[in-house]
């Protein structure tokens, strides 16, 4: 296994957007750590990723253990839960993780975790629609 060291990227919450992010990662050749509290996303993955942990990732002192300290940054996949992943973030910021991405569904959601302590705020689906809508106006116009 690859040292924890500032290169490395933490992945917490293996939904259908956080798996796809450990798995690009990875494939960039970058050190992962994954995080999912369900020992059946655990399961699921840790055969594509090379480190699969198991943890609530809201406490602290779970992370603490992890050694996430030893990370320069972290991706707070979690979506459906604001709760789950404001707790989260908060506990990155009390560990003082210097680059903190997180996910909101909502500009609610994302005015929370601005101001407990995100660098990053990502709207995944919010992006890909934006993403997509310009492809295919742009992909019309190939045939006006
Ligand atoms: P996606 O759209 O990416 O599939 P989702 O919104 O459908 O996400 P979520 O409920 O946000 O699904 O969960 C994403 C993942 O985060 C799940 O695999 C879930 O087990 C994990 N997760 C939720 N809460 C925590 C937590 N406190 N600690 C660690 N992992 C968590």
């Amino acid at each position: 296994a690859r040292r924890a060291d500032s290169g490395g990227i933490v992945v917490i919450g293996l939904g259908r957007f956080g798996c796809h992010l450990a798995g690009s990662l990875t494939r960039m050749n970058r050190e992962v750590l994954a995080i999912d509290r369900s020992p059946e996303k655990v399961q699921r993955w840790s055969a594509q990723l090379d480190r699969v942990v198991q943890a609530d990732a809201t406490e602290e002192g779970a992370l603490r253990q992890l050694g996430i300290t030893g990370f320069g940054r972290a991706v707070v996949a979690i979506g459906a839960s604001v709760e789950a992943s404001v707790l989260t973030v908060l506990a990155l910021v009390e560990l003082g993780v210097p680059q903190i991405w997180a996910r909101a569904t909502s500009q609610k959601h994302a005015k929370i975790l601005a101001s407990v302590g995100a660098h990053h705020v990502i709207f995944p689906e919010a992006e890909t629609g934006d993403r997509v809508a310009h492809l295919i106006v742009s992909r019309l116009l190939d045939f006006i």
